[in-house]
């Protein structure tokens, strides 16, 4: 687990630039940024500024941000021209299915064949 509150917490660092890292896009509410360990030829990590551990913390008042966070994926989708072909988005929520960074995000993977079920 990496990062489990807000002031150690690896995305909050790297949202507020104290640790680097490939930000393509940001505004005052979401960062994103290259996946240190792609999965596929696009891989990119869409987060809000705030910090919200995981999806069973976000309340009534994130749901904006959360959308946001989901338009600006999808937006980027189609910079990246992975739009057509399409890609996949995804938040893991928890050990079990796969959380490791304790900050909400959302994995936006293209450039290739996706295959279902996941892992
Ligand atoms: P999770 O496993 O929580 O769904 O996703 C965490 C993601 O963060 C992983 O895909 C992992 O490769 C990525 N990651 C972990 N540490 C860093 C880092 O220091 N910089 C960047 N850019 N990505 C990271
Ligand atoms: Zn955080």
């Amino acid at each position: 687990m990496v990062g489990s509150s807000m002031n150690d917490c690896l995305f909050c660092k790297i949202a507020g630039g104290t640790i680097p890292a490939n930000i393509i896009y940001q505004d005052d509410h979401v960062v994103a940024f290259d996946d240190i360990n792609p999965q596929a030829p696009h891989h990119k990590i869409i987060i809000p500024r705030k910090h919200i551990p995981t999806l069973n913390d976000v309340q009534a008042e994130d749901e904006t941000l959360v959308g946001h966070m989901a338009h600006t994926a999808s937006i980027l989708a189609r910079q990246l021209n992975i739009a057509e072909p399409g890609y996949r988005l995804v938040m893991n929520c928890n050990a079990g299915a796969g959380q490791t960074v304790f900050h909400i995000h959302f994995h936006l993977l293209g450039g290739r064949r996706m295959s279902w079920p996941p892992g």
